[in-house]
């Protein structure tokens, strides 16, 4: 589990979630969703991102409460800018 601290040491930091469907914020192949373990395994091959912390959470939908999954991937600092293949 990731402390404030380490997320604090990251140049770049995502939240993906089961609960929405996004774009990656680097090169905007669609993530989240249905797609979840997918997008992390991307964020971490193609731009070098680390997962930081997986767990669950409870959203208010329309229909009641529902549970989620959300995970937490970033980028140390110590990794440069030019190896992320970040467009
Ligand atoms: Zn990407």
């Amino acid at each position: 589990m990731a402390t404030n601290e380490a997320i604090d040491q990251m140049q770049h930091v995502v939240h993906i979630s089961t609960g929405i469907s996004t774009g990656c914020k680097h090169c905007r192949t669609p993530i989240g969703g249905d797609r979840f373990a997918e997008a992390i395994n991307h964020y971490i091959q193609e731009h070098r991102y680390r997962l930081l912390h997986v767990g669950q959470q409870t959203e208010d939908g329309s229909e009641g409460p529902y549970q989620t999954t959300v995970a937490v991937l970033g980028v140390p600092l110590a990794v440069s800018e030019d190896s992320l293949k970040i467009i």
